[in-house]
């Protein structure tokens, strides 16, 4: 059985989860086509209440689904509710504003009239990760449901408990059936539902190789996919920063979720002049960390998701600087023994020669180097395959915001840690993916924007 949640804490299994069998996939699929046709006559009101019962339901037992995903995954527990709570604000986002995005629009045009409206278009399979095991679920969901695509999820392996649990959320809220389903199913019957004529779109929440194996699939069979992928996000601190600010903000970013984002600030580029006193600060907080059960709320770093995790993340660690970085703080003794814990590492020296340079680091490792002006910090956070987010740090506005328009990547966040909102659009360029999740064009990558003229 593939689908297994083990305690990346104490290393122990809790539960395995028995595949979906083919019929099941089927029913899965009938159900979900018959919510598609039924949502084409309902008034979008109804998907709306539903939604804000969706999030009624996380936000009445946030305790229970936070535990959940920290058994899972080894979040902090504190982080699982903040979690539980953000996933419960995308659904209400969409409650509150998912209509009127659907709006239809006029459209001027000589000597005739002509409006786009926005429909829904069939099922739509979400693979999604282990990272935010109900948030990213929730942003594929909330606005395809509301619009009238059905989802069917195919979740990590790692995680089939906080997918069940997702599906839990749902059902209580009492969703008419077809509307959402999780289904353990392996690769191959994720092929099969992808080329399934019921199914219309394809929404990958993963790695770069996932990426490239499932773009092809949706591509095979003409279906629309979204890519939201991983990245390499630089922070630029700038010589006119608030260091105090860009040093917090930083480790937050780094160490957020045990650094497994793909937003988390990867690449630390600063300035050479605030370049000592950034990297003093950095090592002052990473050294106040303390790792141990994420349960535990004294804990303030938590295990990676899991042990093989933690393998690959040493690997690559010891790849790099067989490469020619150097560790300039902390070290990867402790990775023997049950747990998934990775401590601490800031790592400098990392240059595009080196065979991880433009490898996603999934833990909290930072990278540092240093820049002498800001047309070389450009260059340097541009000379990358991903393109999803980045941070400036600067007081001067003017200047951060001329930067940012220079920044090869989908997202940039100024003075502040690049995060989703679900009032602005998520994602990437590059080997980062494509599409966006969220906001207004959440909602419109999986609509038909029908265009109808009239006289
Ligand atoms: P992953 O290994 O690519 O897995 C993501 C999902 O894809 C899982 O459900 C996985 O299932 C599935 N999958 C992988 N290969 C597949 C295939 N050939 N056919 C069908 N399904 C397949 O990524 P991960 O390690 O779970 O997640 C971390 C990655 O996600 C990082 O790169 C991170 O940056 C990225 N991420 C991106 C965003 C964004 O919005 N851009 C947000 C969060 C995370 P199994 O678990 O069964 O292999």
């Amino acid at each position: 059985m593939a689908y297994k949640v083990i305690n990346p804490f104490d290393g122990k299994l809790i539960r395995e989860f028995p595949n979906a069998t083919d019929s099941e996939v089927e029913r899965a699929l009938d159900e979900a086509h018959e919510f598609y046709m039924d949502a084409k006559h309902q008034p979008i009101l109804e998907r709306e209440k539903n939604l804000k019962k969706v999030a009624d339901e996380l936000r009445a037992n946030v305790e229970y689904y936070a535990k959940v995903l920290t058994i899972n995954m080894g979040k902090l527990y504190k982080e699982s509710k903040q979690e539980v709570i953000k996933t419960a604000q995308f659904a209400e986002y969409y409650s509150k504003n998912g209509s009127s995005f659907l709006k239809s629009q006029p459209y001027e045009i000589p000597d005739n009239y002509s409006y786009v409206e926005y429909d829904s278009i069939g099922a739509i399979m979400a693979v999604e990760p282990w990272n935010f095991p109900y948030m990213q679920v929730m942003r594929v969901f909330a606005p395809n449901y509301l619009i009238g695509n059905p989802v069917i999820l195919k979740h990590a392996s790692i995680v089939p408990g906080a997918a069940q649990a997702f599906e839990e959320a749902i059902i209580k809220a009492n969703l008419p059936k077809g509307a959402f389903k999780n289904l353990f199913v392996s690769y191959d019957q994720v092929n099969k539902i992808i080329s399934d004529r019921r199914v219309q779109g394809v929404a990958l929440t993963g790695s770069e190789q996932a990426g490239k194996i499932l773009a092809s699939e949706a591509g095979k069979n003409l279906k629309k996919s979204t890519m939201e992928l991983g990245g390499t996000d630089v922070l630029i601190v700038l010589d006119d920063a608030d260091i105090k600010l860009a040093v917090k903000n930083a480790v937050s970013a780094r160490l957020g979720n045990a650094g497994q984002a793909c937003t988390s600030a990867k690449r630390f580029i600063v300035n050479q002049k605030v370049y000592g006193e950034f990297i003093d600060g950095i090592i002052s907080e990473f050294s106040k960390r303390v790792s141990g059960d994420p349960l535990d709320l004294k804990t303030t770093l938590a295990p990676l998701s899991s042990k093989a995790a933690q393998i690959k993340l040493k690997e690559q660690v010891d790849a790099a600087i067989a490469g020619g970085s150097q560790i300039i703080w902390g070290d990867t003794t402790e990775v023997d023994g049950s747990d998934a814990i990775f401590n601490p590492l800031i790592i400098s020296g990392m240059t595009p020669n080196n065979p991880m340079y433009d490898q996603e680091l999934f833990g909290p490792v930072a990278q540092i180097l240093p820049f002498k002006d800001d047309v070389e910090a450009v260059k340097m956070a541009n000379y990358s395959n991903y393109g999803l987010g980045g941070a400036i740090y600067s007081t001067d506005l003017e200047r951060a915001q001329n930067l940012a328009s220079h920044i090869e990547t989908g997202m940039v966040a100024i003075n502040q840690i690049m995060t989703s909102h679900a009032e602005i659009p998520f994602g990437g360029i590059k080997k980062s993916g494509y599409g966006r999740e969220l906001s207004d064009l959440g909602i419109k990558e999986f609509a038909n924007a029908k265009t109808i003229l009239y006289r």
